[in-house]
């Protein structure tokens, strides 16, 4: 006598398993997409930290100017000392005074850059602050994730001794079959309900709802290969 009925507690903890392997699976990926979410903010603070070593480099540039200028003027004033005639001392010192509003011009534009590189340095400390709350988040997300990846083994543990438990009677072929379809399908066993598959809802011929009640042999939808049994 085949009562099909009596594998829907296998089945209800099956799927339980089913979903419970399907998140276990998912967490790695999911990890993954935390880390990508770093990776964003890493590549901003890069991104800040580029341009801010960048206006400081062109003040760099520019005291390394002013400090050419400052030896161009000392070697004119030595120049300036050997020289004979007057006229010769105020071209020479029409020489230093245009080296000298040179000067001026770079240092006002190191003073904008200066300005600049404090713009710059304050977006920097504004990303890392970001990248850090970020890396804070993230961390707590992949802790809340590994946490319920051992919570979900620990339940597939107990749900696969409870599953032991149940197989303790079942037939080996109906097993067999019954694993067949649940490999393939969301159930392996649906209920027939007014003459229509619970899985596909398809019509069903009148001998079936006769062959399940006389238990002799296991039914199944034609259209789906489900394993029927009565509502
Ligand atoms: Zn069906």
């Amino acid at each position: 006598m085949i009562e099909i009925k009596n594998l829907l507690p296998l089945q209800e903890l099956d799927c339980q398993l089913r979903d419970m392997k399907r998140e276990l699976e998912d967490i790695p990926a999911r990890k993954e997409e935390e880390q990508t979410r770093l990776q964003e903010h890493k590549a901003n603070l890069g991104e800040a930290e580029d341009a801010m070593k960048a206006e400081q480099a062109r003040i760099k540039e520019l005291e390394l100017e002013v400090q050419s200028c400052r030896d161009q003027i000392d070697k004119y004033r030595k120049q300036q000392m050997v020289l004979k005639s007057n006229k010769e001392f105020k071209a020479m010192e029409i020489e230093i005074t245009n080296v000298l509003t040179k000067i001026r011009g770079h240092e006002d534009k190191e003073l904008v850059l200066m300005e600049d590189v404090e713009a710059a340095r304050s977006n920097v400390t504004e990303r890392r602050k970001e990248l850090e709350a970020e890396e804070e988040a993230v961390n707590l997300d992949v802790a809340e994730l590994d946490t319920r990846m051992s919570g979900i083994d620990a339940e597939v543990s107990s749900l696969e001794a409870r599953r032991a438990e149940l197989l303790g009677d079942v037939p080996e072929d109906m097993l067999a079959r019954y694993e067949r379809i649940l490999q393939r399908r969301d159930r392996a066993l649906v209920p027939v309900e007014g003459g229509i598959c619970g899985g596909c809802h398809m019509k069903l011929p009148p001998s079936v709802a006769q062959n399940i009640l006389k238990k002799a042999d296991l039914v199944s939808c034609d259209h789906c290969g489900r394993l029927l049994y009565m509502a």
